[in-house]
């Protein structure tokens, strides 16, 4: 049994409180814009990022899909992270549905610079894609949880709008870089057209993301929601859930941060193991000193009820949510150091 389940903040369960808000959620055929509860959803997420609307979709990857089928052409190109979601993450999405091509930079700990976005510039000319959006991931999900500052977010925010992009925000773990930071939402998103909100990972939601933008984008994306067989009936159900997360679910997320911070230090203390650094939930670990495979150390962590996420035979993942008390690190610790070291 998986008694500390590090694989991903998308493993946490409603707590009794949030099932309750489930319960008695107020609904409607949403399909038609008649649930109470989605449309309050809608208008708390709206309002907190400062767009004029959002909608209320089944899951982060259809919110990037979506953004993308609005705002993408085919054969047109989005300027992106190399370790982006909507890259490595959603089947090929963006090419098998919008049509779109990718332009990847290599930004350090996920996060590139206006430099690096100016010379991923092209001509404007007949024989190149035609540039048209602008996506940045916060927090970086590859890049180590890192958290975009805002100060960066608007630099290539403006080096896009420069040569005409439009911009997007990757917002699975937006949340969490704006308890990190410190620097209030409306800062992280101003600079963004489009931006969503997940609610099943750090927020601890069953169901659901949203996607904010201005209203013509909105309406488009409704079209799209439609098409994709997004739309739902009663979804206040967990519409509800999501209303519960934005009232309880924020700023516990600082301890997720100070449990990630201390899984690091236990971890950086293990012989064979580097840890990179950690600004959230995310914690990324190199075993490759250890001699252990990443799927065979998993293996080994599970037989004794912890489970972990492998990138790559080195390259471990380890993440802390709403699940993970912080009584559960030093016992998680004690498991991956024996196993490290084989201990037993
Ligand atoms: C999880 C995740 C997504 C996709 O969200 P789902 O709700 O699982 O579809 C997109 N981007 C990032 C950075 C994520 O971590």
């Amino acid at each position: 049994m998986i008694e500390i389940d590090l694989y991903s903040d998308t493993q946490t369960r409603p707590t009794k409180a949030m099932r309750k808000a489930m319960a008695d959620a107020e609904v409607g055929d949403e399909q038609q814009g008649g649930d109470p509860s989605v449309n309050k959803l809608r208008e708390r997420v709206a309002d907190l990022l400062g767009k004029e609307d959002a909608v209320f979709l089944p899951s982060g990857t259809m919110c990037n899909q979506i953004a993308l089928l609005v705002q993408v052409r085919p054969g047109e190109e989005v300027i992106c992270d190399q370790t982006a979601h909507i890259v490595t993450s959603e089947g090929g999405g963006g090419a098998a549905l919008a049509g779109a091509m990718f332009r990847p930079l290599q930004g350090p700990r996920g996060m590139y610079s206006a430099e690096q976005v100016e010379a991923a510039i092209r001509p404007d000319n007949r024989y190149c894609p035609k540039q048209v959006l602008l996506e940045v991931e916060q927090t970086s999900n590859q890049g180590g949880g890192a958290v975009w500052p805002t100060k960066r977010i608007a630099e290539v925010a403006a080096a896009a709008r420069k040569h005409g992009l439009k911009t997007h925000m990757d917002g699975a773990r937006l949340m969490n870089a704006v308890v990190a930071s410190g620097v209030p939402v409306k800062e992280h998103v101003r600079d963004m057209d489009t931006v969503w909100l997940d609610l099943t990972k750090g927020l601890g939601c069953p169901v659901g993301a949203v996607l904010a933008g201005p209203k013509d984008v909105i309406k488009e994306a409704w079209r799209w929601k439609q098409r994709l067989g997004g739309s739902m009936r009663q979804a206040g159900i967990i519409a509800a859930a999501g209303i519960h997360a934005l009232d309880h679910h924020i700023d516990r997320l600082a301890e997720d941060h100070a449990n990630a911070k201390t899984l690091a230090k236990g971890l950086a203390e293990i012989p064979g193991i580097a840890v990179e650094p950690v600004e959230t939930n995310i914690v990324f670990f190199d075993i490759g000193a250890t001699g252990w495979k990443g799927h065979d150390f998993n293996a080994a962590l599970q037989k004794q009820g912890v489970r972990v996420s492998v990138g790559n035979e080195r390259r471990i993942r380890a993440l802390t949510h709403l699940d993970i008390p912080a009584a559960a690190i030093p016992k998680a610790l004690d498991v991956i150091r024996r196993v490290a070291i084989r201990a037993n």
